[in-house]
């Protein structure tokens, strides 16, 4: 009997880092379910990348900011995954989708906090939790933290402090769910060139050059830096890895 494929859902896989883990753990001959927020086509294009390479994949529409679309969602994967494999089980979910605000404290509005605590915080919590019956004992959760918990770069406060919201929720989730086998680990990601924040890291000369000097490794990272990271912590290999920061950053202002 063939043996059935582990099922991986990252969400924000249209582009980006989420893009580049969905490639790398299919790679690693995972399905992959990939959420969007806007962008259906770009999520097409990575399903069907993933096809190409003799995964399956599929696509679904989710703001992740909005825990009130949380439980239809639920049960749209569910129908899915029953309809495709027989179970509507998953076995690793990867919380990454997230957005950008560059604000310093004196000129922060409560609006944008809401937004950035929405993303980065509430809608991974909830997201988790609505998912949590849906995981595979045995499986995993990997949160995408940021390295700007360990540096402080101004204008970044309540974007940092979020990801620290999530680094911590990270170590008790290991805790409360180690009864069924399921680790958490966060991985922390330095200055990436995507799209992310207007792709300044990417397309903002300055912005990159300061970044590289300040980087032992002398460049600003590429998401080809961040998806097998992602696709080793979603593989049994790293079972024994739980309840982690691993941050990967090649040495950023260390
Ligand atoms: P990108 O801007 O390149 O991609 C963002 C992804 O998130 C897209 O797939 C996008 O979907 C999705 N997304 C955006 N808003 C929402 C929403 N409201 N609901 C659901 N999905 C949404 O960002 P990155 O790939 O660079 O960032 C991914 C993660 O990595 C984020 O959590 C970010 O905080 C973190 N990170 C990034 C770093 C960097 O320097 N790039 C550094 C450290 C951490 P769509 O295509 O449909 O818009």
């Amino acid at each position: 009997m063939e043996k059935r494929s582990k099922i991986a859902l990252i969400t924000g896989g249209s582009r980006g880092l989420g893009k580049n883990m969905a490639l790398a753990v299919a790679k690693n001959g995972l399905d992959v379910l990939i959420t969007y927020n806007a962008n259906q086509q770009a999520a097409d294009e990575v399903v069907a990348e993933i096809k190409s390479m003799g995964q399956n994949a599929a696509a679904f529409q989710l703001d992740t900011s909005d825990i009130s679309n949380f439980a239809a969602f639920v049960s749209t994967i569910s129908a899915y995954l029953l309809e495709e494999t027989g179970s509507s089980k998953i076995d690793y979910l990867v919380n990454n989708a997230g957005t950008a605000l560059y604000a310093p404290v004196s000129d922060t509005t409560p609006e944008q906090m809401d937004a950035i605590f929405n993303i980065h915080f509430k809608g991974v919590f909830f997201l988790t939790q609505q998912l949590l019956p849906l995981i595979n004992d045995g499986g995993g959760i990997v949160n995408i933290s940021s390295g700007l918990t360990r540096i402080a770069m101004p204008g970044s406060s309540v974007y940092g402090s979020m990801k620290a919201a999530v680094e911590t929720l990270t170590r008790y989730l290991a805790k409360e769910l180690g009864s069924r086998k399921i680790r958490a680990n966060v991985i922390a990601p330095g200055a990436i060139a995507t799209d992310f924040g207007g792709g300044r890291v990417r397309d903002n000369e300055e912005i990159n050059a300061q970044i590289a000097s300040v980087t032992a490794l002398g460049r600003v990272g590429l998401p080809d830096d961040i998806g097998g990271v992602v696709a080793f912590l979603c593989s049994d290999e790293a079972f024994w890895v739980n309840a982690q920061r691993i941050e990967v950053s090649g040495g950023q202002a260390i």
